[in-house]
């Protein structure tokens, strides 16, 4: 039995626990694990917590009205809910500068997903493509990480982009708008397939339709962005509480990890991080380290642990993230309706474009409005606030969204660094990213795809909302210490592992020597998986 020290509670760390403690070994997770504060009112639907709350500006807005997205928002059409902000606040020891980048971390108990969409598509082959291992190996994870948190799906047109693995669930019941659209491709398919390489159906959605043991099915109550009190959702922290089942698991919270000391050249002796409860330093020993904190945080922790060791400042290029255009349409087909508030508040249809190479797969993902804070949609409308609101109230039940997500391959002008702190204090981390030279016409025929679909569907794009996204904002962060079959420095291993330091393994987005255009989340759970389950 091997003791495992993993760095970071979030989707990746939290599969890998809990694979590594089913085999019987013994795991401390380090984690700065900002708690997620209870449900209020579980079983109300949104409108009813309008209603009931006793403060409902409070839980919507924000004490200090955080919640608002003002006028002028670089083209948001949703801000994180105050219910949502302990996900995203950092600790007062970090430190992050970019330029072309626009970064996000999480230091909440189950990371950045405690706040996620729960879109989940699986890679495919020609994903893959740039990985030491295909679609057949990691096919069993996706399985047993759909058998752990529930994921939704259907056998439709999509399924020639997203590999059809065990343990799909019935899909969401379609909410009035999407199941019109889906009825409107249906009538087309075969000439919106032919003449735009474009396909329609249901997402794969990580909500339960099905009651577990400690988790509730869905019941449409409308409040997904704000936090699903049934757990319906599924979240990290969920997979987090199983772990704490297992006697040989131990959680730390309030524990910032800074850098790992090196016992000789090749491996690591312990991990350093600073007891946020106490303002004390702490070195923890185990027989294997494992950085799961997220692409940017492990980079960190990497390249400090050299600094510290060596007194060299390592640059780890590769930075990627998925480029996303959002693309607001009303559909005309629509008008007159009213709009049901209580549904599945997310998107419940995406789709695909057929690229002329198989890497430049596009993807995107559809949201039809239902509850949502609409104050940033009428705000971004061309006209005054009256007209805004009249057009508004009228549209409302045509109203949505495509999220357009393009793929990004790994160059060496993208990386992060580091700038030393003062004496032994901790290091700023720095990004730079610099779009491809191609991406303006890969956005541009991206864009003009989507409208003709969306035309072809009965929906216009009002002109001048498109809003192409800055790099950093799809969260997807990926590449800077990749998987390689040579063992070059600053790689890791098919299992991986570290090239560098022979018991440490790095298992989230850092690895991945490639970016499709899919959400990233659930391979990063699946690999997680795969390396516990074959490397331990
Ligand atoms: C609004 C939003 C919507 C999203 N929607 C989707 C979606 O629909 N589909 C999808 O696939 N992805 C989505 N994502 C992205 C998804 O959330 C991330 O890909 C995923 O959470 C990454 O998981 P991770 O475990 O690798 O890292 P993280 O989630 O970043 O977790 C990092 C963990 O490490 C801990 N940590 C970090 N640094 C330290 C340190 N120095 N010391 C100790 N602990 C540390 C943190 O506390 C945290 O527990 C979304 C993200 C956001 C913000
Ligand atoms: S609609 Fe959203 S918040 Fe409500 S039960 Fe379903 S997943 Fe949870």
């Amino acid at each position: 039995m091997a003791s495992v020290l993993i760095v970071g509670s979030g989707a990746s760390a939290v599969h890998f626990a809990l694979s590594v403690l089913k085999k019987g070994h013994e795991v401390t997770m380090l984690d700065v694990g900002h708690p997620k504060p209870a449900a209020l009112n579980p079983d109300d639907s949104v409108n009813d917590l309008k209603a009931r709350l006793s403060d409902p500006v409070r839980y919507f807005l924000g004490e200090r009205y955080e919640g608002v997205v003002y006028p002028g928002s670089k083209g948001e059409y949703y801000g994180i809910p105050p219910t949502k902000h302990y996900v995203f606040s950092p600790p007062t020891a970090f430190h992050v500068e970019a330029t072309g980048f626009e970064p996000l971390s999480s230091f909440g108990q189950g990371g950045l997903a405690e706040a996620w969409t729960g879109g989940a598509y699986p890679f495919n082959d020609h994903d893959l493509a740039a990985f030491p291992f295909r679609y057949r190996d990691l096919e069993p994870y996706y399985g047993e990480v759909a058998r752990r948190i529930g994921i939704t799906g259907a056998n439709d047109d999509l399924a020639r982009f997203l590999p059809l693995h065990a343990h799909l669930l019935e899909p969401l019941a379609l909410d009035p708008h999407s199941l019109r659209l889906l009825a409107d491709y249906e009538r087309q398919r075969r000439d919106l397939n032919r003449a735009l390489g474009c396909y329609l159906g249901r997402s794969r959605t990580a909500a339960l339709t099905r009651d577990t043991d400690d988790r509730k099915a869905c019941t449409y109550r409308g409040r997904c962005l704000w936090g699903c009190p049934l757990d319906a959702l599924y979240t990290p922290s969920l997979t987090l509480k199983e772990c704490q089942r297992y006697p040989g698991f131990r959680y730390l919270p309030n524990m910032y990890v800074s850098h790992f000391t090196l016992a000789g050249s090749r491996r690591v002796g312990g991990v350093v991080a600073e007891d946020l409860a106490r303002t004390a330093l702490r070195e923890l020993h185990a027989d294997t380290y494992v950085l799961a904190a997220g692409t940017l945080s492990s980079s960190q922790i990497f390249m400090e642990s050299f600094l510290k060791a060596t007194g060299k400042t390592l640059t780890l290029p590769g930075l990627m993230d998925n480029r996303q255009i959002l693309i607001p349409f009303v559909n005309l087909r629509m008008l007159g309706q009213t709009y049901p508030p209580e549904s599945y508040q997310y998107h419940q249809l995406a789709l695909g474009i057929e690229p002329p190479r198989p890497e430049e797969y596009v993807h995107g993902l559809i949201t039809t409005l239902k509850a949502a804070m609409v104050h940033p949609i009428i705000h971004s409308l061309p006209l005054d606030l009256r007209t805004s609101l009249f057009v508004f109230r009228n549209l409302r039940a045509g109203l949505g969204i495509v999220n357009v997500n393009l793929y990004d391959r790994q160059r060496p002008e993208n990386h992060l660094t580091l700038r030393p702190g003062p004496g032994s204090g901790r290091s700023t981390l720095v990004i730079h990213y610099t779009p491809a030279a191609g991406e303006r016409i890969a956005i541009s025929r991206a864009i003009r795809t989507v409208k003709k679909l969306l035309r072809r569907l009965g929906c216009l794009v009002p002109p001048g909302m498109i809003h192409v996204r800055p790099m950093g904002a799809s969260v997807h962060y990926a590449g800077t210490i990749p998987m390689s079959t040579t063992a070059a420095p600053r790689t890791v291993s098919k299992d991986c592992r570290s090239h560098d330091l022979d018991n440490l393994y790095i298992v989230d987005g850092a690895t991945f020597p490639f970016l499709p255009a899919k959400n990233i989340t659930f391979t990063l759970m699946a690999n997680a998986v795969r390396v516990a389950e074959t490397a331990f």
